[in-house]
């Protein structure tokens, strides 16, 4: 009890000790959010005695989740069966591998990744842009759209024609037996949507429910949520509107502003000390949110004291930069600062080359996160569509990925016949060469490969008969079998691509020593939703996107990429104010010291560009005299003012709000407060 308590204020004690009902927590960056939601999970174990097994606890990240399990586990003694904490997908996969059958799939389901899908999708229709399809597809299934209602919707041509590509996609799906990360979500919802029965028992099973990063969540993660909250209301979130950065995705603000209307009987909690930041860290980070209009304002107060200043670097271009960001972060661990303890951010990850190189020419060891995924190298694919098309015969995805890795003579003229006639007979590519006659298979294919192909599907069920006595040997059967790493032979990468075979097959071993009962298909599914997180492990400074870095903290910050067009980054869509959210994100991991880097140009798009100096400089309160605030002192009761829309009207109060001033303004009859920004004085 002492040890849960002993950390927090008192406003953080009164969210733990507040179990029943709903619960928001709103504070900004670094003010114990995620502490206080652990604390709560140990409060509900530990000292009310529920079992752990009736609590949930979902956030967004895998990294998140890995370290909120490891302090709730400091915290919570005894536990036989450890909560449920893990990310929403996570939570849908193990839903979904109980409950999918209610819609009549098999759960040995596959989840496809982002690369998958898009592959899937370009086969479908290669004309419209995959990414466009790919987003679309997401957001029609985000909104619970179904192709039909999807098509109705659509008034363009080109709309209509994405409608027809969910429609061919969502078949293709169904009949290979996968599912993709939108589905692990929209699929959950709609089994506890259908079937109020198993709304109602799981909603007994999950008494307690947290959230962290709530101001992420979207519209059905909310219906989520209300379906897991059927035959309760004990539901604590945590968040920040300040930190909101998924907007794209169709993250809504409003879930976590409009909470207590969404749940009725909400208690309230704010925590106002930042216990993360160094003042002068603070100081900037608040001084650049307070630029945003659509924010609740909230107090955020050092604890830390006072610390280094803000430092900026100028540089040239990128290669000074790098050079320069190197330098500093040897000294830092020259004087003995730990590699972990240092990250370097960035808006667009095409930024992180040129650091890079700088780093690798200090020799200073950095982990990338993000980029090129391990698992998203060329060598691991055809390693996991083996185990996939092994633990599903049926997944002619994969099948035709690996048919012919190691080149076994199929060229892709013979592989499209036998789909085709697959198809024509509504088998799977495997179901097909099965029944078919070796004689029948000739006719269509060449004799030598149509007994290839006899043999092969010989082989997959093979090495899948190991794969249920003993999936530790698995690995090596499959190998033996097959010759995985003779793919790759002969070519100029092969030592490179052989060693990153090994680290699979050892991560392999690795999973079935930890969780000796489970099937080949639960290792896929763990595979698949590994968010690009997880390769934060070891000794070295990390290297990532903003995006990739909430809710986790850091001694020493660098931000590099502070121009006009990176941060913010200026396009199609963009919203200033959420690249407003992502800066003060990127400030508030820091700990100790920030460093914010910009250049003059930069080597992008294959040419280089000019840029400017961000304004979150300006707003951030980081060059003498260029603060709005200054500038619009200058107004005074009586003045004549012009707004874009209002038009002309004269000045009768002046008020501060945050950093900026808010004018009371008559226009013609109608007085309305401006924020001074927003006019010129006449
Ligand atoms: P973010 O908004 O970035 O997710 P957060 O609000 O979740 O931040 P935490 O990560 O929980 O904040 O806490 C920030 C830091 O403050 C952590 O290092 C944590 O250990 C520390 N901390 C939290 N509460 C207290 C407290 N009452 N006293 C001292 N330190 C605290
Ligand atoms: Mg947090």
């Amino acid at each position: 009890m002492e040890k849960i308590f002993e950390k927090l204020n008192e406003s953080q004690s009164q969210a733990v000790k507040q179990s029943e009902g709903p619960v928001l927590i709103l504070a900004g960056a670094g003010s114990g959010k995620t502490t206080t939601i652990v604390s709560r999970l140990a409060y509900l174990v530990e000292v009310l005695g529920i079992p752990a097994s009736n609590t949930l606890t979902l956030t967004f990240t895998n990294k998140a989740a890995k370290e909120m399990r490891e302090r709730a586990l400091d915290m919570i003694k005894d536990i036989s069966y450890p909560p449920l904490l893990c990310t929403f997908h996570k939570f849908g996969l193990l839903f979904l591998k109980f409950n999918i059958h209610l819609l009549n799939r098999q759960n040995n389901f596959v989840v496809i990744d982002t690369d998958d899908k898009k592959r899937i999708i370009k086969k479908i229709n290669s004309e419209i842009p995959t990414p466009l399809i790919a987003s679309e597809i997401s957001r029609y299934k985000n909104s619970l759209l179904t192709p039909d209602d999807a098509y109705k919707q659509a008034e363009l041509f080109n709309y209509q024609q994405i409608a027809k590509v969910y429609e061919e996609y969502e078949a293709y799906l169904r009949e290979n037996n996968l599912v993709d990360f939108d589905d692990l979500i929209a699929l959950t919802y709609k089994l506890l949507d259908e079937n109020p029965k198993l709304a109602e028992t799981t909603s007994q099973k999950y008494q307690y429910i947290m959230i962290d990063e709530y101001q992420d969540t979207n519209e059905l993660q909310l219906k989520l949520l209300q379906k897991l909250c059927t035959s309760h209301n004990n539901l604590c979130v945590v968040g920040d509107d300040d930190q909101s950065i998924y907007g794209w995705r169709g993250a809504h603000i409003r879930n976590i502003i409009e909470f207590d209307q969404d749940f009725k009987g909400t208690s309230t909690f704010k925590l106002e000390n930042n216990y993360r930041s160094k003042e002068p860290i603070l100081k900037v980070a608040n001084a650049l949110i307070e630029h945003n209009r659509s924010r609740l304002g909230k107090k955020l107060i050092a604890t830390r004291g006072a610390g280094e200043d803000v430092s900026i670097i100028n540089s040239h271009d990128e290669n000074e930069e790098s050079r320069k960001i190197a330098q500093k972060i040897k000294k830092l661990l020259d004087s003995g600062v730990r590699a972990n303890d240092i990250a370097i951010l960035y808006r667009v990850n095409v930024l992180s080359r040129s650091i890079e190189e700088g780093l690798n020419r200090t020799g200073i060891a950095y982990k990338l996160v993000g980029g090129l995924r391990f698992y998203d190298r060329a060598e691991i694919k055809d390693l996991i569509s083996y185990i996939r098309i092994i633990t599903n015969f049926h997944d002619d995805f994969s099948f035709k990925r690996v048919v012919n890795k190691p080149k076994r003579g199929l060229g892709k003229a013979s592989i499209e016949k036998i789909e085709l006639a697959a198809h024509a007979s509504s088998s799977s590519i495997y179901e097909y060469i099965k029944k078919t006659s070796l004689a029948d298979l000739e006719t269509l294919v060449r004799k030598k490969n149509a007994s290839t192909l006899k043999t092969f599907i010989k082989d997959i069920e093979k090495v899948s008969k190991v794969a249920t006595e003993s999936t530790y040997n698995f690995i090596d059967v499959l190998e033996e079998t097959f010759h995985l790493k003779n793919i790759y032979a002969g070519m100029q990468d092969e030592a490179e691509r052989i060693l990153n075979m090994d680290e699979f097959y050892g991560l392999f071993r690795d999973f079935v020593k930890k969780s000796p009962e489970s099937g080949l298909d639960e290792f896929l599914n763990e595979l698949t939703l590994q968010s690009e997180q997880d390769q934060v492990e070891g000794e070295s400074i990390y290297m990532m996107s903003i995006h990739a870095s909430k809710g986790l903290e850091f001694e020493h910050i660098f931000i590099i990429g502070l121009e006009e067009g990176f941060l913010p980054l200026i396009g199609d869509g963009s919203d200033l104010e959420e690249e407003r959210r992502l800066g003060y994100v990127s400030f508030t991991r820091a700990k100790e010291t920030l460093t914010l880097s910009h250049a003059g140009s930069r080597f992008y798009k294959g040419r280089r560009s000019d840029l400017q100096k961000s304004r979150f400089f300006n707003e951030a309160g980081l060059c003498e005299g260029s603060l709005k605030v200054e500038k619009n002192t200058a107004f005074k009761k009586g003045d004549l003012v012009r707004h874009k829309i209002f038009g002309t009207g004269r000045v009768t109060g002046i008020s501060k709000s945050g950093r900026e001033f808010k004018l009371n303004i008559n226009f013609a009859g109608t007085k309305r407060d401006i924020l001074a920004s927003f006019v010129e004085r006449l």
